[in-house]
């Protein structure tokens, strides 16, 4: 951003220019606003408690100012407003977002809230605090922070409404922050608070958010969309009256009260749209939905809902695949509607989103409002299931704040499907799941036997993604168990972490006869089996643990040949002077040379540094990649598609360095295929043939699984680059039975 568009910021903004006396009236006005919402749900003494918290709050905060010039206490009144006005919350949550600052910012302790409110919202204070203190750290680490911020919720789920509240009022008000800083806390609150706002079910919330943090991150995108919805409102409303007229006509005849209108769709929404289909604004079809509320009774809202269904497609022709139902199957976060998409005038898809007035309030204020908190709510259930399973997710995970956030996004935050068993028992999983995720889901001993399902009748592999409505029955077998592979193929937090436990025990048995070998090396050269000469080994092979070190040795990749050139002085070993570069464990890879560190050039200058190929992704020379610098583990090279890429990107930008390859056709890289066909007899000597024999490419590995009559092959080979690797991928597709032929990467999702 340049200094010109500060400038203009600067003097674009409102000065703050009230006098004490002014100040003082503006103050109590926006209290006693707060207390007219407040009112409904003030019991006896009620008032007296906030009016304590209120004076306490102001009192403590009396010589502090915002960025802006306002008198801080505006900011944890503007706070409790949004959670009365926006969020449904009531007089604790009131109480505990007037004190959310004071704790940190000023002299009063937790001890002092708890002294004069109690333990149940001094806790939620303490959880406000710590919060923050976590994200005011200068270091961009939002996956820590978020993590943070779910093992409070576990606690009380106000504590996070409260601080989605916070961070509304603080993106309302961001203008008065510098530059940095707006990037800082814009990025953060797309990452981390928005999903959260969503999953929530505040969809207001959530839009404004995002809205808000395009504006800073996205300024001249925001700018564009927002200055073209302006210039063709009118001709919308002209469209929109004509669209709704005959279905007023006709809702009217029904007695069914009801409210008709077109809402245009969030600049935010637009812009994805404009960017995932790559189209132009005029060709963004869906730039509002027409929402119709009807006002019906509880036990008649389903059906009444329907009811106006079959009079908008009785007008309207609807589209078969964009009808959703989520009056029989809500959303976990608690949204029910019913959406349809009709062909209305002028051969246009329009949006229509029908529900009652309580759903309409859930899907405005969110589920939370509604639960516990107050009277009457029929989806405690569901509600009690999500935070039982992000309990679970977290107490189960001992996974860095990165792969635990990408964990949680995928398997919390994400869409969800519905399946069912072959019981007919309904089952929610997160988009993106596979059959294997289906069996993990059911139970850790199905998902680790499981061979097989069968979906609506049908064989399918493990790696099958699920659609909402398929039946899944699983198949398993004894003899089977998870291997590496399966971390590709599943996408829940669950699954996950079973699949990675499963796979660390049995590694640890493995490693246990490589330290016996070990242990016999080490005693015949006179040298001591001790912690000393382990960690001189782990250092020397460049592995990242002793266990990887006993597995290596274990399974022969490691054969400890170069042992010999140690010293031995008293019973410790001497490392030798050259120190060996990593090396790509395998036998064939004789070709690997000290010239790795000069392989790839870094930003502008050639600096030479010394990386390392990241594991996730597998580069090979001609990838467009880029450098990850790690702490501890130096520089890490990536592909740009990499699965993690995105993540690094947007968590850890200051990290990112530039990277580029140079020529260089001496070594080999390690990277992967996976190809399917037909299961054929001699199809393992086909391919191996066109690899080795054709193309002379080492294959480092190379596993057949085959079912049902299709097989499919995992293939690790060493190749010097992309195009070298293209013209193998090709070479085999030109075989007989084969169906695809795909590059992989360990982590990649099936
Ligand atoms: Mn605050």
């Amino acid at each position: 951003m340049s200094a010109n568009t500060n400038t203009t910021l600067d003097t674009d903004l409102p000065k703050y220019a009230l006098n004490e006396e002014q100040e003082k009236k503006e103050i109590l006005r926006k209290y006693r606003a707060l207390l007219r919402l407040l009112h409904p749900k003030l019991k006896r003494g009620d008032k007296e408690i906030v009016r304590t918290a209120f004076e306490m709050a102001a009192e403590a905060h009396k010589t502090m100012r915002r960025k802006s010039g306002e008198p801080y206490i505006f900011h944890p009144l503007a706070v409790a407003t949004i959670c009365v006005e926006e969020i449904g919350l009531g007089v604790r949550s009131t109480i505990c977002s007037l004190m959310h600052d004071t704790v940190e910012d000023t002299d009063i302790t937790l001890e002092d809230v708890e002294r004069e409110f109690g333990t149940e919202i001094a806790r939620i204070v303490d959880g406000l605090t710590k919060i923050s203190s976590v994200i005011d750290t200068n270091i961009s680490q939002q996956a820590e922070n978020f993590k943070k911020i779910l093992l409070t919720l576990t606690d009380d789920p106000r504590v996070i409404l409260i601080k989605l509240a916070d961070r509304l009022h603080n993106m309302r008000t961001l203008d008065y922050m510098k530059r940095e800083k707006q990037l800082k806390i814009a990025s953060e609150t797309v990452w981390v608070y928005a999903p959260l706002a969503h999953r929530m079910g505040l969809y207001n919330i959530k839009t404004e958010l995002e809205d808000l943090a395009m504006k800073y991150m996205e300024p001249e995108a925001y700018k564009e969309i927002a200055r073209k919805l302006s210039e063709t409102k009118r001709e919308r409303t002209r469209y929109i009256n004509e669209f709704i007229k005959p279905l007023k006509e006709k809702l009217n005849k029904t007695g069914i009260a009801f409210e008709i209108f077109g809402r245009p769709k969030s600049i935010h929404s637009i812009w994805n749209k404009i960017k995932k289909k790559n189209v132009s604004f005029e060709e963004v079809y869906d730039l509002f939905a027409i929402r119709i509320i009807i006002d019906s009774q509880p036990e008649k809202e389903k059906e009444e809902c329907w009811k106006v269904y079959s009079f908008i497609t009785d007008e309207y022709n609807p589209s078969p695949e964009r009808l959703r139902d989520w009056l029989s199957n809500p959303k976990s976060n608690g949204y029910e509607a019913l959406h349809t998409t009709v062909m209305g005038p002028q051969g246009k898809w329009v949006e229509v989103q029908i529900r009652s007035k309580r759903m309409n309030e859930i899907a405005e204020k969110g589920l939370a409002a509604h639960y516990k908190y107050k009277e009457g709510s029929n989806n405690e259930d569901r509600f009690d299931k999500w935070f039982s399973q992000i309990r679970d997710a977290i107490s189960n995970q001992d996974t860095d704040g990165i792969d635990f956030l990408q964990d949680f996004k995928v398997s919390f935050l994400a869409e969800e499907i519905y399946v069912y068993t072959p019981k007919g028992e309904v089952k929610m999983l997160p988009t993106g799941s596979t059959a294997l995720d289906f069996a993990f889901s059911i139970h850790t001993a199905v998902g680790s036997k499981c061979i097989g399902a069968k979906v609506n009748h049908k064989l399918v592999p493990i790696s099958h993604k699920l659609r909402s409505g398929d039946q899944i029955e699983i198949i398993t077998s004894n003899k089977q168990k998870p291997n590496e592979d399966w971390l590709g193929f599943v996408v829940t937090a669950k699954a996950r972490s079973k699949i990675k436990d499963s796979l660390k025990e049995e590694k640890r048995k493995i490693a246990e006869d490589g330290k016996y070998i070990l242990q016999k090396k080490l005693e015949g050269m006179g040298a001591g089996f001790n912690q000393h000469n382990i960690d001189e080994l782990v250092s020397y092979y460049k592995v990242l643990s002793q266990l990887d070190l006993f597995y290596d040795i274990a399974v022969k990749t490691n054969d400890l040949k170069d042992l010999k050139s140690f010293h031995v002085l008293g019973d410790k070993l001497e490392m030798p002077r050259i120190v060996k570069i990593p090396e790509i464990k395998t036998e064939t890879d004789n070709k690997h040379s000290k010239k790795d560190s000069e392989l790839i050039i870094f930003g502008e200058s050639s600096d030479k540094i010394k990386y390392t190929l990241a594991k996730c992704c597998n580069p090979i020379p001609g990838d467009s990649v880029f450098g990850f610098v790690s702490t501890g583990k130096g520089l890490s090279i990536h592909r740009t598609n990499c699965p993690n890429a995105a993540q690094m990107m947007a968590n850890y930008g200051h990290r990112i360095v530039k990277t580029k390859w140079a020529k260089n056709k001496e070594i080999s890289f390690l990277t992967g295929l996976k190809i399917i066909g037909l299961d054929d007899v001699g199809v393992v000597n086909k391919i191996s043939n066109v690899i080795s024999g054709e193309m002379k490419i080492n294959i480092s590995a190379l596993t057949i699984e085959s079912m049902e009559g299709l097989f499919e092959g995992t293939i690790k080979i060493f190749v010097h680059d992309k195009e070298e690797l293209d013209n193998l991928v090709n070479q085999l597709k030109k075989l007989n039975g084969i169906q695809s032929v795909k590059r992989f990467d360990t982590d990649e999702i099936a």
